[in-house]
């Protein structure tokens, strides 16, 4: 269990969770990667390759 860095929230770990996965925030569904396991450590996944458009 580690916080969302964006709102906070609780974030769940699995127990099979590696360093580098990507999580979800179930709150405001920011994009999270797992930075460490003992202790959890969550950060802002970098952007993916999404088409904004103009
Ligand atoms: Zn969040």
């Amino acid at each position: 269990m580690s916080n969302c860095p964006e709102c906070d929230a609780q974030v769940s770990i699995t127990a099979d969770a590696r360093v580098g996965e990507i999580v979800t925030c179930p709150d405001c569904q920011t994009e999270l990667e797992i930075l460490g396991l003992d202790p959890a450590e969550l950060a802002l996944a970098p952007e993916v390759d999404e088409d904004w458009g103009e």
